[in-house]
């Protein structure tokens, strides 16, 4: 039958409007549409609109949209999308200030979703998640990054269990992201100094909601060869390159927002990498005639700044040369001597062994900083006193916002239909909101909770041999065993993330007896999925990675303890969904906040943690399980090492099995399904980002 009313341009517009606003990245119908059109593209892809559309010619996708019901599927996203595009702001009133105004976001990584691949780790994702509120909200906000054609990397294990890292080089052209032109079809563009060279910074835009990114990079026929891939990878390179991408991204980025006529109400500089903005505001400001004391009075009154973490060696330091031979235009441009421009990147500004720190930098240039956690502000706060001369610790100025999650991104199929049927059929929007929490979680049956772990357990065990068998095809091993590993109905640990050494991987296997007594046991059968990258240079953690790889091979251990490879936003989803338990043994309080934790909640799973970071303000005894307790060490790390790991074996076998396995007659768990349902109800509401960036707005972003 021919639809009299199908105009087939219209619809292919709607197609292509779809696909490039990364809503997508949380709204599962737009995804599903998209992955039927090509399940093969889509899967190769990394689950990517634009390259499915590239493979679909105009006359297929004519008479794909013909056919069936795909037509009313492209209207109903379309018309999702519109309605979410218009949503009123909650509450109306406090963001209007911002309409004219935006909010700008600088951050080293912004992770949206697994097809654009710009971000490492937790810094990363939480951008993202932010970056996905805001829209949520309607706060007007612009967040501005490095476009990086490498990304991260391609994580390979070799047949000796060594991480291998490939690059692949993307193509914009493949991506949901468009070069930034001006009316002309010209690429707009801004050029920085680099030592003694002038480099273009042109940028890509994503759209994410109602929210704008700004990707900005120097591939550029005019620069010189090795600027054109000074953006090439994430964190890549040595300190010369690292020196060169942030003052790409934070004068770069602040010249290029000027160029576009944007008039910020706000900078939020997420981490210390972005803190060269300040300069380029700095100078703004001397350009209209303030001296320097003066400007810098006025680039504080717009700057805020998020500090992550208590580690030394994650504040990015330069020596007084590389900043000479990388800034000296810039230092010599804002009329003060390299001595004095030194001194806004010490603690102790007449000490001139001391290098120059991006966090202080960015401390000395902000009106108010936070740390993400009340543990980590406690430590920040401690960590920076030397800053402020006469004041102790409590008194110094970094307060905190715990982070959160979004939701939506991290909320399996599975359990939406769970939310759709407690809460109602505008579930999605009230997903973050504490009122909803009160009564919605009673409302699930047990029965449902128990068939949603399964459902999303077996999920996961699927997910996994699948990479595995492609991990031994590669080594041109027999992949029969596969199907042999993991079990259905076993708990099922997970233990994801990045694989620093402060996060200690290894930790469950300190005691080798006691862990295979622990994960041997057929009357309680445990396994333990294990998943993540170290940085290339990191070769302790890659050594920690080679260590959970020989374990898994080890006959006590085997089909039990697997490495599933290249974790990245796609596998941390199917992580989050499928595990019963997320393992978190930091050394505290190393783990800033974490947030991967808190992904798990709306899935079902439940939390076993040290007490650090997001857990400890989350935990109340009933929605989950603590390692140890919330005080802090004085002890060498190898004893305290030794002392988690006896917790952790404690918690596991006295606490967690017994539980997990407790089973009424009806076959159901039932003290740990009311876990699972005090662990929604307390955190859901609590640990995502729509809270998050409503206390930004309130506290940070909103002048006093
Ligand atoms: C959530 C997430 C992280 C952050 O995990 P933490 O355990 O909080 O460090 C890192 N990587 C990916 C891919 C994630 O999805």
């Amino acid at each position: 039958m021919v639809q009299k009313s199908f105009h087939f341009a219209n619809e292919r517009k709607k197609v292509y409007e779809l696909a490039h606003n990364m809503r997508w990245a949380f709204d599962c119908p737009t995804q599903q549409f998209f992955a039927r059109l090509s399940p093969r593209v889509w899967d190769r892809s990394h689950h990517n609109p634009i390259a499915v559309l590239s493979e679909i010619s105009e006359e297929e996708l004519r008479s794909r949209l013909l056919n069936g019901d795909t037509l009313s599927e492209l209207n109903s996203c379309y018309a999702s999308l519109q309605e979410y595009l218009k949503r009123v702001n909650t509450p109306p009133q406090s963001l209007k200030k911002f309409d004219r105004h935006p909010v700008v976001y600088f951050s080293a990584e912004i992770g949206i979703h697994e097809s654009l691949p710009i971000y490492s780790g937790g810094l990363g994702i939480l951008s993202g998640d932010h970056t996905k509120s805001a829209s949520d909200i309607g706060l007007n906000f612009v967040g501005v990054t490095l476009f990086y054609r490498q990304g991260y990397f391609t994580q390979r294990i070799n047949s000796e269990g060594w991480q291998q890292e490939e690059y692949v080089q993307h193509d914009h052209a493949s991506l949901p992201i468009t070069p930034v032109t001006d009316e002309g079809g010209n690429l707009v563009k801004v050029q920085v100094q680099i030592g003694r060279s002038l480099v273009s910074v042109a940028a890509y835009k994503a759209v994410v909601g109602r929210s704008i990114l700004y990707l900005l990079e120097t591939n550029l026929p005019e620069n010189e060869e090795h600027y054109r891939d000074l953006t090439s990878r994430v964190y890549g390179g040595d300190s010369t390159t690292r020196i060169s991408q942030e003052i790409i991204l934070g004068i770069g980025g602040a010249k290029f927002l000027r160029e576009l006529e944007y008039e910020p109400a706000v900078y939020h500089m997420n981490e210390g990498h972005s803190a060269f903005l300040t300069l380029e505001l700095l100078h703004e400001q001397m350009l209209l005639g303030k001296n320097i004391r003066r400007a810098i009075e006025e680039v504080k009154k717009k700057c805020v700044f998020t500090t992550h973490t208590p580690v030394a060696a994650g504040h990015d330091r330069f020596t007084q040369d590389l900043i000479n031979f990388s800034l000296s235009g810039f230092v010599t441009s804002l009329g003060i001597s390299l001595e004095e421009f030194m001194s806004y990147g010490r603690v102790n500004p007449s000490d001139k062994a001391e290098p120059f720190c991006m966090t202080v930098l960015a401390l000395k240039m902000s009106r108010a900083a936070n740390a993400v956690s009340e543990l980590n502000g406690k430590v920040s706060r401690e960590m920076w006193t030397g800053l402020y001369p006469g004041k102790k610790a409590e008194h110094v100025p970094i307060g905190h916002i715990t982070n959160g999650i979004h939701s939506l991104t991290w909320l399996s199929m599975e359990a939406r239909a769970v939310y759709h049927n407690s809460i109602g059929p505008k579930w999605h929007d009230k997903i973050t909101q504490p009122a909803v929490w009160k009564t919605a979680v009673s409302k699930i049956p047990d029965e449902e909770i128990w068939s949603l772990r399964y459902a999303l357990r077996r999920r996961l065990i699927e997910f996994t041999r699948e990479r595995m068998r492609r991990q031994q095809i590669r080594y041109g091993n027999s992949s029969d065993w596969v199907e042999r590993t993991l079990s259905a109905d076993a708990l099922t640990i997970g233990f994801s993330r990045r694989f620093a050494t402060y996060k200690r991987a290894p930790l469950i296997f300190t005691d080798m007896e006691r862990a295979a007594r622990l994960l041997g046991d057929p009357k309680r059968p445990v396994q333990i999925i294990f998943s993540g990258k170290a940085h290339p240079r990191d070769d302790a953690g890659k050594a920690f990675i080679q260590q959970v790889i020989r374990l898994s091979r080890d006959p006590r251990f085997a089909g039990r303890v697997v490495f599933l490879e290249d974790y990245d936003m796609a596998v941390a989803r199917q992580l989050v969904a499928g595990c019963d338990v997320w393992l978190n043994n930091p050394r505290r309080p190393l783990e800033a906040s974490g947030t991967s934790g808190q992904k798990i909640v709306l899935n079902g799973g439940l939390n076993c943690s040290v007490m650090d970071g997001w857990w400890r303000e989350a935990y109340n005894g009933k929605n989950g399980f603590s390692i140890g307790e919330d005080k802090d060490s004085q002890l060498p790390v190898d004893q305290q090492d030794k002392i988690d790991a006896a917790n952790l074996y404690d918690v596991v076998e006295n606490k967690v099995l017994p539980t997990f396995y407790d089973r009424a007659a009806s076959g159901l768990p039932l003290k740990w399904i009311k876990m699972i349902k005090d662990s929604m109800r307390t955190i859901a509401p609590v640990y995502n980002t729509d809270r998050m960036v409503r206390e930004y707005v309130t506290k940070y972003y909103l002048q006093k």
